[in-house]
């Protein structure tokens, strides 16, 4: 897996390799149209636990956070952070693979690891909007015998599924996934660029979201370091891209997915974007309990006071992600309608081109950015940051009716609910 020109990984090998099909990669890729679906996966793996429409199986769900110093040291409620942990802890698993500052000789700024103490996992806490791999990890788990725990966003959890399918030593050997919810992936541009617009040519680290318990959750701040020990920070709305949902660096496959709660993994952890908990700087989780282990873990913690969690209903979470839904119901439905039958993605949502017009501007738009983002940061660089406030402009008048453009959109279309 290499980097492309546009800070994407993608697989590299020789050309009759590339070119060659293979059944397998059909069976096991998240994206292939061969390969079953979320809704197959989990009702083999979860046969017990109800289905929801929007977040998949659930046995339980809950708002909350972990113990204060775990939830201090993760993006949400430090809830992933805390289950992995837990699970080491008691002897479960003997690795879980996770995301971690990137310590090779490839200049990554992030990477999958085997982390096999508690302190290795807590030092992995925190979101990581970075293009990873999971082939070392892959290769670690097969090499060395024992049981492991994967975290991972939507379509990583379900290639990882996919391959326990295919492999018998995957199945034996992962025993517990962790999934973080997903609105999507981005290049690793979006990071270069955070330096940049703060002085930081080269970035040696980068902490997308730093926590600050005296201002709201959803106010991101980000934090980089370069190479020569500077530090500087700056919150995301001060950024060209900092607008999460105008697309910016967004990964091309992530228009093509239809999964937000991590519906293969046995325990899915978002953040609770809902009043009162998006304002509580402290960060919230929202808990997506499908496996009947991941349950009664969590009752426990629950039960020694070392979670503070209430329980809420499938359509609390789907509120708290009422944006992410709408780009991967509404707006995937749209843009499968734009294919040609033929080359249409297989998805568990119908193509559907029947939307209001001003909701079509608004995914056009979020398309354009994020197709765009990654053209005109590499081909014309000094022209991306008048770029991308243009057309963050036209984005913010599209979805949130802002300055005279959207004036203009609310006389040609009735204003939409949201981004
Ligand atoms: C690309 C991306 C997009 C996301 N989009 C949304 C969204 O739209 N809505 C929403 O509610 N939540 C989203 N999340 C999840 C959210 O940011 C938190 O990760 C989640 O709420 C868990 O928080 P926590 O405090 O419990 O996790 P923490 O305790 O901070 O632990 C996070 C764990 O995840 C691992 N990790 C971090 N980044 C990655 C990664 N890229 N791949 C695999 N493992 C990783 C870390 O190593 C750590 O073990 C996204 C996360 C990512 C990485």
């Amino acid at each position: 897996m290499e980097f492309d020109s546009g800070g994407f990984l993608k697989p590299r090998g020789p050309r009759d390799w590339e070119q060659q099909p293979s059944a397998a990669l059909g069976r096991t890729c998240p994206f292939s149209p061969a390969a079953a679906d979320e809704d197959v996966l989990a009702a083999a793996l979860y046969p017990d636990a109800p289905s929801d429409p929007w977040i998949g199986r659930s046995r339980v769900n809950y708002v909350g956070a972990a113990d204060p110093t775990t939830r201090g040291e993760g993006s949400s409620g430090g809830m992933a952070t805390w289950i992995a942990a837990e699970l080491l802890r008691r002897g479960e698993v003997d690795g879980v693979a996770h995301v971690a500052p990137g310590t090779g000789p490839d200049a990554r700024l992030f990477a999958y690891t085997v982390s096999r103490t508690v302190e290795e996992v807590r030092s992995g806490a925190k979101s990581r909007y970075y293009p990873i791999d999971l082939r070392n990890v892959l290769r670690e788990i097969r090499a060395v015998p024992g049981r492991y725990a994967v975290v991972g966003i939507p379509c990583f959890i379900k290639a990882v599924q996919l391959a326990r399918r295919e492999e018998r030593v995957l199945a034996e050997r992962i025993v517990a996934t962790i999934g973080l919810f997903c609105g999507h992936m981005k290049s690793a541009r979006l990071a270069q660029s955070f330096g940049r617009q703060l002085g930081v040519g080269d970035v040696a680290a980068i902490d997308y979201r730093r926590k600050d318990p005296a201002r709201p959750a959803n106010w991101y701040t980000a934090e980089v370091h370069g190479r020569g020990g500077e530090v500087r920070r700056q919150d995301w709305w001060h950024l060209a891209e900092g607008d999460w949902g105008a697309g910016f660096f967004m990964s091309p496959a992530c228009n093509w997915c239809d999964d937000v709660a991590a519906e293969c993994a046995d325990v899915a952890l978002g953040d609770a974007w809902l009043e009162p908990y998006s304002s509580d700087g402290r960060g919230t989780n929202v808990v997506v309990v499908r496996s009947a282990k991941m349950a009664a873990l969590i009752a426990q913690g629950m039960a020694e006071g070392r979670l503070e969690l209430a329980e809420v209903d499938a359509d609390f979470v789907r509120r708290t992600q009422a944006a992410g839904f709408r780009q991967r119901r509404e707006g995937l439905g749209w843009r499968l309608a734009r294919r040609a039958p033929g080359l249409r993605p297989v998805k568990r949502v119908a193509a559907d081109a029947g939307i209001p017009p001003r909701r079509k501007a608004i995914y056009a738009t979020r398309m354009a950015i994020s197709r765009w983002s990654v053209r005109v940061h590499r081909l014309a660089p000094g022209l991306y940051y008048p770029w991308a406030r243009a057309v963050s402009a036209v984005y913010h008048a599209l979805a949130y009716s802002r300055g005279w453009m959207g004036k203009v959109a609310d006389r040609i279309w009735p204003p939409a609910a949201e981004g």
